[in-house]
């Protein structure tokens, strides 16, 4: 038996087949293709889900359940989608849409908690208790485990780790307020802060090519100054906030992941290195492991697809 695990995102509707190993089998994607109405965007899903389906010779009675994770606040006892700044949706019923065109079960998260879902069950958090995974990509995102259940909040919307203020009165953040962890530590804000360091070094090589997070970490490691620099103070904003949310949670585990995550030792290296001496347990026998996140962009297709492990689901 499959379950259906889907990753909808504003850019591309990633999904996959995942056996009970939790063993990702088979994978497609396409174009989310925005703005569609809520129905429109149910429609294309669920076809998508049934030509996945036909390519490997199934149907939906060969499938135990569908998850899927979503960029907003999931209510999944109402069926709602409360926010999604990318689909225009304000308290929308879209989980109940998607589960009128199923013939299984659909469960729903929000797309960072499914992920770290994924991580916790099939990745780099299997058997720990507790974890934060944290994504670093656009956008800073999260997910929160505790005692093994994804942790939602009241509301769903839980894990916003990279709407922590670091800077008061910083640089403007997307969710309005100014200062926040995002605005510094995102792929985004990486590529801003090279961006504003090269137009006062055009000797920099990252003056040669246009700018993404991955020519900040090849500048740097070339002995690039200029990129050196803006790669420290960005690791010493990310330390700050990953070091703010494990004296809040001290979880057993704090993974990163997201795209600036491939830049892995010359990512991870300097930043258990400046996180540890800031911890308030610095002195205890056992403190987070710091790690980098293990199963890439399939962490969403697995943990949405794995929803039903939860207690209670
Ligand atoms: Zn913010």
């Amino acid at each position: 038996m499959y379950n259906i695990g889907i990753d909808l995102g504003g850019t591309n509707i990633a999904m996959g087949l995942v056996d009970d190993a939790l063993h990702l089998v088979y994978q497609v994607s396409e174009p989310t293709n925005l703005p569609k109405s809520p129905e429109r965007l149910a429609d294309d899903i669920h076809a998508l889900v049934v030509r996945m389906l036909a390519d490997r010779g199934l149907t939906e009675a060969d499938v135990g359940c569908a998850g899927i994770g979503i960029p907003g606040t999931v209510n999944q006892a109402e069926g709602t989608v409360e926010y999604a700044n990318n689909f225009g949706f304000d308290n929308v019923p879209f989980v109940r849409l998607l589960q009128e065109r199923f013939a299984c079960r659909l469960l729903a998260a929000n797309d960072a908690g499914a992920a770290a879902w994924g991580e916790y069950l099939a990745g780099c958090g299997q058997g720990v208790n507790s974890m934060v995974a944290m994504t670093l990509g656009t956008g800073v995102g999260g997910g929160i485990i505790l005692n093994g259940r994804l942790w939602g909040g009241c509301n769903a919307a839980a894990g916003e780790m990279g709407h922590m203020v670091l800077h008061t009165g910083g640089r403007p953040c997307t969710c309005g307020r100014k200062g926040c962890l995002e605005a510094y530590a995102s792929a985004t804000a990486l590529v801003q802060r090279a961006a504003e360091a090269v137009a006062d070094a055009p000797e920099s090589l990252l003056a040669r090519a246009p700018i993404d997070g991955r020519a900040v970490f090849a500048a740097a490691k070339a002995g690039d100054a200029t990129a050196a620099r803006v790669l420290d103070e960005f690791l010493t904003d990310l330390a700050e906030g990953v070091t703010n949310i494990i004296n809040i949670l001290q979880p057993e585990l704090l993974c990163i992941g997201g795209g600036l995550s491939g830049a892995g030792a010359q990512l991870l290296a300097p930043l258990r290195k400046k996180v540890a001496p800031m911890i308030y347990s610095r002195y205890s026998r056992r403190n987070t492991r710091l790690e980098l996140a293990s199963l890439g962009n399939a962490a969403g297709i697995i943990g949405a697809a794995g929803l039903d492990r939860q207690e209670g689901m």
